[in-house]
C-alpha cells in the first residue's frame, strides 16, 4: 500500500495558565507521519504526551502552530466542522477504556456510527464484524463491567474503528492492563497500521513497547528530545547515546 503523509505537526505549542504561572505543556513540537506506521510517544509523567495527543485529536486548540490531517488544517476549523472531523477521521483509545457503562459492547461500538448518521442495521452489522475480528463474538451483549480489562480495551478499539478513521490516537492504552494483555493490545495496534494502513500514535511510559513501534518520539518538558527507531531510542533511554 502507498504511504502518504497523513499528519503534519508544525511548530505546535500549548500554554496552560495555572494561577499566574504559564505552563508550556507542549513546546514547539514538529514532526510528520505517514499512513501505515505505528509511532510511539514516550516520556515521563508530565512531559506533555497527553496534551500533544489531545491537540492532534482536536480536543485542545494549540496556542501556536498548525496541525494538518490529510491536507486539512484542523487548527483553523469551526467547532462543528472539528466535531465532524473527529467523528470520521480520528479514533481515540484511552487508558481507562471509557466505554459507556450502561451500553453493551455492541451498542458501544454502534454509537459512533449512529452519530455519523448510519442506519441502525448498517451500524449493527459493522459493529458485529469488528467485535468478531477482535474475538468478542460471544460478548456482544455484555456490559463493560462484565468484561475483563483486555476485553474492554478490545471493545474500545472496535469503537475507535467504527467510522474507519485514518488516525488512531491511543493514550496509555495498556496502562491498566497486565504486561501480557498489554502486549496483545499493542500487537492489535501494530496490525492496524501494517494490515489496514492506519496511522497509529500510541502514548506509553513503558519501554517494553518501544520494540513494536516503527518510530518513537521522546518527549521531555514538552519538547521532542529524540525521534528515532527502536534501537536508537532504547540506547537513548538507557543513556548510551553518543558515549564511547
Ligand atoms: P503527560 O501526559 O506526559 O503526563 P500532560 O500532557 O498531561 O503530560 O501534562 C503536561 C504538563 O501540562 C504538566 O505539567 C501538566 O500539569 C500540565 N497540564 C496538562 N493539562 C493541563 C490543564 N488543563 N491545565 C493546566 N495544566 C495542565
Ligand atoms: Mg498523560
Amino acid at each position: 500500500m502507498m504511504k502518504k503523509t497523513l499528519l503534519i505537526v508544525n511548530q505546535v505549542s500549548k500554554k496552560f495558565k495555572v494561577g499566574t504561572t504559564d505552563i508550556w505543556a507542549v513546546n514547539n513540537v514538529s514532526f510528520q507521519a505517514p499512513s501505515g506506521e505505528i509511532i510511539g510517544i514516550y516520556g515521563p509523567s508530565g512531559s506533555g504526551k497527553t496534551t500533544l495527543l489531545n491537540l492532534i485529536g482536536g480536543l485542545e486548540k494549540p496556542t501556536n502552530g498548525t496541525i494538518i490531517i490529510n491536507s486539512v488544517d484542523i487548527t483553523n476549523q469551526k467547532h462543528g466542522t472539528l466535531m465532524k472531523i473527529r467523528l470520521k477521521k480520528i479514533g481515540f483509545v484511552f487508558q481507562a477504556f471509557n466505554l459507556l457503562p450502561e451500553l453493551t459492547a455492541l451498542e458501544n461500538v454502534m454509537l459512533p456510527m449512529l452519530l455519523n448518521k448510519k442506519t441502525f442495521e448498517w451500524a449493527k452489522n459493522r459493529a458485529q464484524r469488528l467485535l468478531r475480528e477482535f474475538g468478542l463474538q460471544n460478548h456482544l451483549h455484555h456490559l463493560p463491567e462484565q468484561l475483563s480489562g483486555g476485553q474492554q480495551q478490545r471493545v474500545a478499539i472496535a469503537r475507535a474503528l467504527a467510522n474507519d478513521p485514518e488516525i488512531i490516537l491511543a493514550d496509555e492504552p495498556t496502562g491498566d492492563l497486565d504486561t501480557d494483555t498489554g502486549q496483545q493490545i499493542v500487537a492489535i495496534f501494530r496490525d492496524l497500521a501494517k494490515k489496514h494502513n492506519k496511522l497509529v500514535l500510541m502514548v506509553t511510559h513503558d519501554p517494553v513497547f518501544i520494540q513494536y513501534f516503527d518510530r518513537t518520539i521522546l518527549l521531555q518538558d514538552g519538547k521532542i528530545i529524540k525521534d528515532g527507531k527502536p534501537t536508537e531510542i532504547i540506547k537513548n533511554i538507557i543513556g548510551f547515546s553518543n558515549k564511547k
